[in-house]
């Protein structure tokens, strides 16, 4: 499904019949709270965005779907908003096209995109695929992850994890509480690598803290155990 976020009704008309031709779901979206609302709801394949919007920028609504989901955006502009476009590509859009544009000219964009980001499949983390007790959304304090769709909030707010991130937190709560060796977490993460490089598990480890705990120097919830390694606390 795409989802087509744009506040001028001859394009939304345009691209409503357009893209349904050619054989796509469409979901219209005519500002950007109406675009967060359906994107959380319906979870599009791909986001055809205008970046001006009223009630909330364009930019705005990149970053806040990019903290919900990785779903491939292309970012449409008029002329004068070079600057947002390159905002919204460093934010993660895959792709822009300018204003007045054909319509064959953005299904291209669309089909190459889909095709850019449909391989490879997410390969889960070696410690994940041998944990059989495995469930698919856990609650601890005031997060909610869900794993299958690789979501984590706190307090429904939702936070935005690298994939790297997500697939340590994931393993820290399989089960939540239970120490897991540096050892255990490099090679589930990042198997092939070599043992003793434990630096990029302790930037992982910090940026996992600045983002989830209330106050990163004392952590509370992805505590150390000296000697040992890490442990979420429940
Ligand atoms: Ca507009």
């Amino acid at each position: 499904m795409i989802l087509v976020v744009e506040d001028e009704e001859s394009y939304q008309e345009a691209l409503f019949a357009g893209l349904s031709r050619e054989g796509y779901d469409v979901e219209l979206a005519s500002d950007g709270a109406d675009a967060l609302r359906r994107f959380v709801e319906h979870r599009p394949d791909l986001v055809v965005l205008d970046l001006l919007l009223p009630k909330m920028s364009g930019i705005e609504a990149i970053r806040r779907m990019r903290a919900i989901a990785s779903v491939p955006i292309i970012i449409v502009s008029a002329l004068d908003t070079e600057t947002d476009i390159v905002r919204g590509l460093e934010l993660g859009a895959e792709d822009y096209i300018s204003k007045p544009y054909r319509l064959n000219e953005l299904v291209a964009r669309i089909r190459s995109v889909l095709r850019r980001v449909a391989p490879p499949p997410h390969v889960e983390p070696a410690v994940l695929q041998r944990d059989p007790l495995r469930v698919n959304a856990v609650v601890v304090g005031p997060f909610h992850i869900n794993f299958a769709r690789r979501v984590v909030t706190r307090e429904g707010e939702p936070i935005h994890l690298s994939r790297r991130e997500f697939d340590l937190l994931a393993v820290l709560l399989s089960p939540p509480g239970q120490v897991r060796t540096r050892e255990e977490l490099i090679d589930g993460l990042w198997s092939g690598r070599d043992l003793s490089d434990t630096r990029t598990l302790d930037t992982h480890v910090r940026r996992l803290r600045v983002k989830l705990e209330p106050d990163p120097r004392t952590p509370r919830y992805l505590v150390t155990v000296r000697g040992v390694g890490f442990r979420f606390e429940p």
